[in-house]
């Protein structure tokens, strides 16, 4: 088959790739690449008893040791980078060069993880007793279920794994129906530093669910499970929180972003120009922090725009495995008929559209002009999330109304500002300004850097994931206090003699 060399140097074998009942189909053509065998319930179940038992264990290394693990499955993801880069992009369609980027990322948190391993910090607390001393601990808390979309078929995996493997706890990873290969291909990578690093990794340390919802229902019902991170659309989102909530467990939720880009009359235009098209046509717009609202000054809207229609024109759209195409298919058809509904929609809002047609001259797969919207106003349809690259385009006066605009939609991930102005920069990182988890100034609202926590408020859930303190978020924290002198003083002072 076309595809066969892709699959073949990721490792995949045939007895992975044919017989099962899940098909999956690459959106480069369409055509269906390998038949996925699927779990059961009850095979999902006997994953999570056997990441119990590798936890008893698990927890007992030390923790500069489990980093050991990932400083190797950081040097096999080097050694299998142009592979699996491949494979990402056979298997969601993103260009060849951000599903390199993906891979990377998974490279970087592991170099990060490698040293978070050796500062899982606790605290020492001053007493108020003599001879008593208090301090914070941090140990491993178990099992934790991560649940991925298609969008970003690895990375988000990886911010999840890195630290919970260090941090002592196993993962069962249920990726995305539509991107299971990615997750079978990173698995076998992961056994390569597994077999490298010696007996004292126990088995299950990484367990890969294939399935629909119900395998992820499976997760996340369970008690077992005491860590849930699932990322994907605010729907998801609004069905997994109160399951995992109704057992006490503990949720990172990463699910639907709808950001902004403001651009001040003070901007770097030709800046501005190369952030927006990045951000808002990379990865065809199905980028959790795709910019998908752009609010401009009144002054510079009719340059920028011209500017921007200039280079919407000349996008190279194709076959993302192609050197020099930046925009390859939409994921499946039905992310093209939600595109033309949405700016059905917006033309009925009062929008004016330029692209959203097929594209001229590709077939096979879902090949879509990017859209650029210029919209009355903030209308119903620009606060929802469409998986999709449709760019909004609204007009503003005072900075002010301009945060408004910015802030006033139901989800909270990433925002930016592309001003020259100190003033106006500093307002819009301040308590006044972005309402979102990610505020850039003069650059674009996706691409995140592994280092910072990832993440953001509202409908987009809360979670925060890859870097700062996240780690935290995959470890139980325990207050200690410790009497070493002969009295056995009361805290408050109270007195109870007997
Ligand atoms: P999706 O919500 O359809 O699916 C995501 C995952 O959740 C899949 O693995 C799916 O099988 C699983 N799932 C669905 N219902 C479930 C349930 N009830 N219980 C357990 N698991 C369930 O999302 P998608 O279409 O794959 O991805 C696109 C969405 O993901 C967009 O909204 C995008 O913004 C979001 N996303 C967010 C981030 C982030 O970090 N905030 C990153 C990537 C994608």
């Amino acid at each position: 088959m076309r595809y066969d060399h892709i699959l073949s140097d990721a490792l995949l074998t045939s007895a992975q790739l044919e017989g099962g009942a899940l098909e999956v189909q690459t959106p480069i053509d369409g055509t269906t690449i390998a038949q996925v065998r699927t779990h059961s319930v009850s095979d999902v179940e006997a994953m999570i008893a056997k990441a119990t038992k590798a936890f008893a264990k698990w927890k007992l290394v030390p923790a500069p040791r489990r980093g050991e693990l990932i400083r190797l499955f950081g040097e096999e993801l080097r050694n299998a980078k142009a592979e699996l880069g491949a494979l990402v992009t056979l298997e969601c369609g993103k260009i060849l060069q951000e599903g390199l980027g993906e891979v990377q990322e998974m490279i970087d948190i592991c170099d990060l993880a490698v040293g978070q391993s050796r500062q899982l910090f606790g605290l020492t607390i001053a007493s108020e007793r003599p001879g008593h001393s208090m301090r914070e601990t941090w140990h491993p808390m178990g099992t934790c279920g991560v649940i991925t979309a298609f969008n970003f078929p690895v990375a988000p995996f990886a911010w999840n794994f890195a630290l919970a493997i260090v941090c002592g706890d196993p993962v069962i990873w249920k990726p995305s129906e539509k991107t299971p290969l990615c997750a079978l291909a990173t698995q076998k990578i992961w056994e390569k530093a597994v077999a490298r690093f010696g007996s004292d990794a126990p088995e299950g340390l990484l367990q890969v669910a294939i399935g629909m919802a119900d395998v992820g229902e499976t997760l996340t019902k369970s008690r077992s499970v005491p860590i849930i991170s699932a990322t994907g659309s605010t729907r998801m989102g609004r069905a997994v929180a109160p399951v995992v909530a109704e057992r006490f467990g503990r949720s990172i939720l990463e699910l639907g972003g709808n950001n902004a880009m403001i651009v001040a009359p003070s901007a770097d235009l030709e800046n501005a120009v190369r952030a927006i098209v990045f951000s808002a046509v990379g990865t065809c717009g199905q980028r959790c922090t795709s910019l998908r609202r752009l609010i401009v000054h009144k002054d510079v809207r009719d340059v920028l725009v011209e500017r921007l229609k200039a280079a919407y024109a000349n996008l190279p759209i194709g076959n993302p495995l192609e050197d020099g195409v930046l925009v390859g298919p939409l994921i499946d058809e039905g992310a093209f008929i939600a595109m033309g509904k949405a700016l059905d929609a917006a033309k009925a809002q009062g929008g004016t559209v330029t692209g959203g047609e097929k594209a001229d001259g590709v077939s096979g797969g879902q090949y879509v002009k990017p859209a650029i919207v210029e919209m009355p106003g903030q209308t119903a349809i620009v606060r929802e999330e469409t998986f999709a690259p449709i760019l909004y385009v609204m007009t503003y006066e005072t900075l002010d109304e301009a945060i408004t605009l910015q802030n006033d939609v139901p989800q909270g991930l990433s925002s930016c500002i592309f001003s020259t102005d100190v003033r106006e920069t500093e307002t819009f990182l301040s308590a006044a300004g972005s309402d979102c988890g990610i505020a850039n100034v003069n650059i674009g609202p996706s691409g995140a850097e592994i280092g910072g926590a990832f993440g953001g408020e509202k409908d987009t859930g809360g979670g925060r994931e890859s870097g700062s303190d996240v780690w935290k978020s995959y470890m139980r924290r325990q207050t200690n206090t410790v009497n070493y002198s002969s009295a056995l003083p009361l805290a408050q002072g109270i007195k109870f003699d007997i």
